[in-house]
């Protein structure tokens, strides 16, 4: 059965990370977040290729069809807004199985597409696609996703709090609307600290085949559509390979050193705890509704 797997959750919270592991699974596929370019009108391109090299992105894709998909998902998104995203799905009736069905086709030896776009809006513009949809919840330590955040945007004070909030409550209700035996959630210390027995359980879910290479994800070239760089940058460290131009177009610098200077692999990133202080620290306890977050005993 061709499946597609959702990882769901706010940015910062180690998709992609998750997405390679997942992805270095045999017969699955990791491919990134098709929506991020989507909704910001920009060009679909892979990350670690050069423009028109890219043997998923740019010979597969018809870039003509991503752009009648960026305008029907741009609807979506507005009436979603409107009127509440689960109500939807039914009006957008015509198949959203392009990318997807492209891939399997030209990839046949992948039965299993892993999704990172986190975005619960994209999830369910997607909810009718033809295949068997699995849908991963992933959680991380709020003070780790909002230092990944400030570290980029600088807006712990100006209405991120507000946002998070608001995704929060949308991935709650995401999750209420999926059957439990299609979800699964998921955090990512515990994956960080016991990868072998999270990603076991993960592949049981998933119907894949566990084997220790999973783990060595980094040595595996990701054709991936946004996500973070830091990942890419261990690929090509790891073969040795020259990342002076990948470093200059895609990473900040203070990710940059932070991927240069740790072993290749997995790490637990905890920079949080020196990037926030004791006044952040509160404004974040009184800001976020610790009650929309996800947790293990959070069953429907
Ligand atoms: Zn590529």
């Amino acid at each position: 059965m061709k499946t597609i797997v959702y990882i769901i959750g706010l940015g910062h919270s180690g998709s992609t990370l998750l997405g390679n592991l997942l992805g270095s699974a045999q017969g699955a596929i990791h491919i990134g977040e098709i929506p991020s370019p989507i909704s910001r009108k920009k060009v679909i391109q892979c990350k670690i290729c050069n423009p028109g090299d890219c043997p998923i992105w740019d010979k597969l894709i018809n870039k003509r069809y991503i752009f009648k998909l960026h305008k029907k998902y741009s609807r979506y998104i507005r009436l979603a807004k409107m009127s509440g995203f689960h109500k939807l799905s039914r009006l957008f009736t015509i198949q959203k199985n392009y990318v997807y069905e492209k891939i399997f086709l030209s990839i046949p030896d992948k039965q299993l597409i892993i999704d990172s776009s986190k975005s619960t809006y994209w999830a369910s513009f997607n909810k009718k696609t033809r295949y068997v949809k699995k849908y991963i919840f992933l959680n991380r330590d709020i003070r780790a996703v909002l230092a990944s955040y400030n570290r980029i945007y600088s807006d712990l004070y100006t209405g991120r709090m507000t946002i998070i909030n608001r995704i929060l409550n949308n991935i709650k209700r995401f999750h209420t609307s999926i059957k439990p035996n299609d979800k699964y959630i998921l955090n990512y210390e515990e994956l960080i600290l016991s990868p072998e027995n999270h990603l076991k359980k993960l592949c049981d879910f998933l119907d894949l085949k566990y084997s220790p290479e999973i783990l060595e994800y980094y040595k595996n070239k990701f054709h991936l559509i946004g996500g973070n760089s830091g990942l890419i940058q261990q690929f090509l460290r790891y073969h040795q390979l020259d990342d002076t131009e990948f470093s200059k177009k895609y990473t900040d610098q203070l990710n940059y050193r932070y991927y240069e200077q740790n072993k290749i692999g997995l790490n637990l990133d905890e920079r949080w705890k020196e990037e926030l202080n004791p006044i952040d620290l509160e404004y974040i306890d009184k800001n976020i509704d610790f009650d929309l977050i996800l947790n293990d005993s959070y069953t429907d």
